[in-house]
C-alpha cells in the first residue's frame, strides 16, 4: 500500500539531529518558554518576514487568540461578522464562534478553491469586521485584493496559514500580507512537529504582546493576570524539533514540486481533474487534490489498486451536526467541490516508482 503520508518514512533522514535536539533540551532543564521556543519564534518570523511569530499550542489556539485579542483590544466585539470562504476547515469557523463572532460564508473560487475574491463585497454588511482567508492546499490567495477590499472598508484581515508554509505571491510568503496569521505545526503540516503546535505571526506589537499574555493565563507578570487567559504556550522540545524540521524545509518542497509537477503532466484522464494553478512556482503542495464526478468510485479503485487517499473534506463546516444551526444554508459551488475532491499522495518521501504507479492507476480508472 502506498501511504498517504508516512510520517515515520519523512522523519527518518533527520533522525539524528532530531535525537541531538531532544536531548539538548532534557539536559536544558528548561521545558517551556525558554531559549527554545525564543529561536523557533524569531527563526520562523524571519521565515515569513514578519516581525514577530508566538509560539502556542496549536493552530486553532492561533486563531481563536488573534481574534480574542482582537476583542479585548476593542477592535471586534462580539457579534461582529468574519466573512471567509464556504470550504474553510472546522477550525477556522470554531475559533470564529468560539469568540462570539458571526462567520459568513462565501463561495470558493472553483479553480483554485480559495475564497472567490469577486464574492467578498457582496457579503460586507456594517457589521463585517475580518475577512479570514484559508490558504488552502500549499496555495495562497489573492491576497493584493483582499488587502485593497481590507483598507477600503477598514476590516481586519486574519490569514490562515496552517496548510500554506512558505507559499509565496509577488514575492511574498504566507503570513506576510494580513494584520495576523495563524499557523499549525500538527505533524502532517508541510512543517509538522512531533505533536502539537502551532503559532501567531504579526507586524503589531500591541497585538504580540496581548498574545503573549493571553497564551499564559493572561499574564505580563508571573501571577499577576491582566486578563482570562488560557494555557496556550509552545513547549522548548517541539519548538526544538521544529527548529530541526526548518532546516529541512525547502528539499522537502522541492520533493513534493516535483511528484505534483509529474501529476500534472502524467495524469490524463478525461472524468479526473487536475488541480488549475496560475501560478505553480509558488505553491508548496500540502496537498494534491484532484476532482472527479465519480469520485467515491475513483477513491475505491485506488484503495484496490494499492493507493491510499484521503478526502478534504468530506462536508463543509456549515453541514456539519455541530453547527445544526447553519445546516439551512447552501453554497451548490462548494457543496459540489466537496462532493468530487480527492488528495492523492504528495508525501515527499515518495519513491519515483510510486508516483508512477499513481499516475497509472488514476489513467486506467474508468466511470
Ligand atoms: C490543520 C489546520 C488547522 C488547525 O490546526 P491544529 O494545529 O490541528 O489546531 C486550521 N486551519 C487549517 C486550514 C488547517 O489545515
Amino acid at each position: 500500500m502506498i501511504n498517504f503520508l508516512n510520517l515515520k518514512k519523512i522523519n527518518t533522514p533527520y533522525a539524528e539531529d532530531l535525537k541531538a535536539a531532544s536531548a539538548r533540551v532534557i539536559d536544558s532543564g528548561y521545558y517551556i518558554l525558554g531559549p527554545e521556543v525564543r529561536k523557533f519564534e524569531q527563526e520562523f518570523a524571519e521565515f515569513c518576514g514578519v516581525r514577530t511569530c508566538i509560539g502556542l499550542a496549536s493552530g486553532l489556539d492561533a486563531l481563536v487568540l488573534v481574534l480574542r485579542a482582537w476583542k479585548l483590544l476593542g477592535k471586534i466585539k462580539d457579534g461582529d461578522e468574519v466573512i471567509i470562504q464556504a470550504n474553510a476547515y472546522i477550525a477556522c469557523v470554531l475559533a470564529i464562534t468560539e469568540n462570539n463572532l458571526k462567520p459568513v460564508f462565501v463561495e470558493p473560487d472553483a479553480d483554485s478553491y480559495n475564497i472567490d475574491v469577486s464574492k467578498i463585497r457582496e457579503a460586507i454588511t456594517p457589521n463585517t469586521r475580518v475577512i479570514m482567508p484559508v490558504h488552502l492546499y500549499g496555495y495562497l490567495s489573492p491576497m493584493p485584493e483582499i488587502m485593497e477590499i481590507a483598507r477600503e472598508f477598514n476590516l481586519l484581515v486574519l490569514e490562515d496559514c496552517s496548510q500554506s508554509h512558505g507559499a509565496t505571491l509577488d514575492g511574498h510568503r504566507a503570513g506576510y500580507w494580513g494584520d495576523a496569521s495563524a499557523f499549525s505545526f500538527y505533524p502532517s503540516k508541510n512543517l509538522g512537529a512531533l505533536g502539537d503546535s502551532g503559532a501567531a505571526t504579526t507586524n503589531d506589537e500591541e497585538l504580540e504582546a496581548t498574545l503573549r499574555a493571553l497564551r499564559n493565563y493572561g499574564s505580563k507578570e508571573r501571577y499577576y493576570n491582566i486578563y482570562q487567559g488560557v494555557n496556550s504556550r509552545l513547549s522548548e522540545m517541539q519548538a526544538a524539533l521544529l527548529s530541526v524540521k526548518l532546516k529541512y524545509f525547502w528539499p522537502e518542497v522541492e520533493n513534493r514540486r516535483r511528484i505534483a509537477e509529474r501529476y500534472l503532466a502524467g495524469i490524463n484522464n478525461p472524468i479526473i481533474t487536475l488541480p488549475k494553478v496560475a501560478n505553480r512556482e509558488q505553491h508548496t503542495w500540502h496537498l494534491f487534490v484532484v476532482r472527479s464526478a465519480h469520485r467515491d468510485a475513483l477513491k475505491h479503485y485506488l484503495e484496490q489498486n494499492g493507493v491510499e487517499t484521503i478526502i478534504h473534506y468530506p462536508k463543509p463546516p456549515y453541514l456539519q451536526e455541530a453547527y445544526k444551526e447553519m445546516n439551512h444554508l447552501s453554497f451548490p459551488l462548494n457543496e459540489a467541490i466537496h462532493d468530487q475532491i480527492l488528495s492523492l499522495p504528495a508525501d515527499p518521501s515518495l519513491s519515483n516508482s510510486d508516483v508512477e504507479h499513481i499516475i497509472e492507476v488514476c489513467n486506467k480508472f474508468r466511470a
